[in-house]
């Protein structure tokens, strides 16, 4: 008998999310609490405004709901430890505990159980007051440095300064101005690592790695990876930087072995977790982890799972993910471009009408909406990063041309995309093979 399922989050990627669980058989409807314009009165995709916070008055909804499993997008409900409430409330929900989500709340948990798992990552040191922090920046042999706010800053708290002052300057900001609040009470201080930067993810049971194809994304604003950060402006699927037998020394000295780390603590890791990896020219080290799907990442993997979602993540709460190790789209490479907002990642205004999307997936591409709303049945724009278009073709570069056909149809008054999305991919493929990353 097909079920009834809630995703938690409102953006592409919970829009992803959702539309990859309600291709499965077994799923007859998919809630979406808050969602977005994308997944309003959708055939069997609906929102919700119900509480994700209140655990009594969710656990309640999914019961008087029938839903059978709630599946978590962002990290902040998995740090605030929905999963464990809703569990105990009687209520199948997929991700990890908020002790366990630690390896992405806790940037000096993670640093530290990296170095007793022996995982690669760049040398670090943590602080609790800016005096010593400053203190060792100034006595620091190495020039550039990163600072860390150690809790979640929505993927803000990150500063990679080129010299001492502006180090002083960030750790001022974090520590003293608190610019990400609590989540910079702590600080962790780490070398630069140089390198290209790769998504890397796995689903887990707690014991089973079953990896996803790699990916890359797009944090910069502008062309050439110009402009401030922001959430992701574009990434693609699979990443041919790569290669399978990166990928599989990706799984054995990071993936494997964080999970296997967590277990042997007492700390099971169950769901899908995301290293960041930097491929430096001593091998591949993690950069952060992440206790959830990155966005847009989410956007190009999920289109590429061959097997039914919902059985994938059955089988993984089941604790069975070794017999029934999920199965990917060959010889298909996803790409998505995010559409967002004039302004952003800064002020920017919301309401403007969004045209083209039907237009868009008329042409076979998948539009995931983020920041949108229904306003008079129209769709406007509501939020920073509007949209993602995804196209998923043999290749990169026809996977390419197909999103920026969906670009140019859809419209929406002072629209910023990049144009560049898979450049690294592109000049990777024009060097000979293996000789980049080679130790
Ligand atoms: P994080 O949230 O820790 O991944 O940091 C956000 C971004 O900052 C990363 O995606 C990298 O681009 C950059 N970054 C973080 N740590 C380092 C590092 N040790 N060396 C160079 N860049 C870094």
């Amino acid at each position: 008998m097909a079920v009834r399922v809630l995703v938690i989050g409102s953006g592409g990627r919970e829009h992803t999310l959702a539309w990859k669980l309600a291709q499965s058989q077994n799923v007859r409807h998919v809630i979406v609490a808050p969602g977005n314009a994308g997944t309003a009165n959708n055939e069997k995709i609906s929102n919700s405004a119900v509480s994700v916070t209140d655990y009594t008055l969710l656990a309640q909804f999914c019961k008087d709901q029938k839903i059978e499993l709630v599946v978590v997008g962002p990290e902040a409900p998995l740090a605030a430890g929905i999963v464990e409430n809703l569990t105990s409330a009687g209520v199948k929900c997929f991700g990890p505990t908020a002790e366990a989500a630690q390896l992405e709340s806790s940037k000096k948990f993670a640093k530290e159980f990296m170095d007793r798992h022996e995982i690669p990552t760049a040398k670090w040191k943590a602080f609790t007051t800016p005096e010593e922090a400053c203190n060792f920046v100034m006595s620091a042999d190495f020039p550039a440095l990163v600072i860390k706010a150690s809790g979640l800053a929505a993927g803000k708290g990150v500063i990679v300064a080129s010299n001492k002052e502006e180090a002083c300057k960030a750790i001022q900001e974090i520590m003293q101005d608190k610019a990400f609040g609590a989540a910079g009470d702590t600080v962790v201080i780490e070398e630069v690592l140089e390198g290209e930067e790769v998504s890397c993810l796995c689903f887990t049971d707690g014991k089973t790695v079953a990896l996803m194809p790699p990916a890359q994304d797009h944090k910069r604003l502008l062309d050439g990876d110009h402009g401030p950060n922001t959430g992701g402006m574009g990434a693609y699927c699979p990443t041919p930087q790569v290669p399978m037998d990166l990928l599989l020394k990706i799984k054995n000295t990071i993936l494997q072995r964080t999970v296997d780390g967590m277990r042997q603590e007492g700390i099971p890791y169950i769901g899908i977790l995301y290293a960041g990896i930097m491929l430096t020219k001593n091998g591949p080290k993690v950069l952060e982890f992440n206790c959830r799907f990155g966005d847009p990442e989410c956007q190009v993997i999920l289109p590429l799972l061959k097997s039914d979602f919902y059985e994938v993540i059955q089988s993984i709460l089941d604790g069975q993910l070794s017999n029934s190790l999920p199965v990917w789209l060959e010889d298909s490479t996803a790409v998505t471009v995010v559409m967002a907002s004039k302004g952003y990642p800064a002020n920017y205004i919301k309401g403007i009408e969004i045209t083209g999307i039907p237009e868009a997936k008329a042409l076979g591409l998948e539009v995931f909406q983020a920041g949108t709303a229904l306003k008079e049945d129209k769709i406007v724009t509501n939020g920073g990063r509007v949209l993602t278009v995804t196209a998923i073709q043999r290749d990169l570069m026809s996977a390419l041309e197909e999103a920026n056909k969906g670009i140019a149809i859809i419209k929406f008054e002072g629209a910023i995309y990049r144009k560049d999305i898979g450049y690294r991919a592109i000049s990777f493929l024009k060097r000979p093979r293996g000789l980049t990353y080679k130790e």
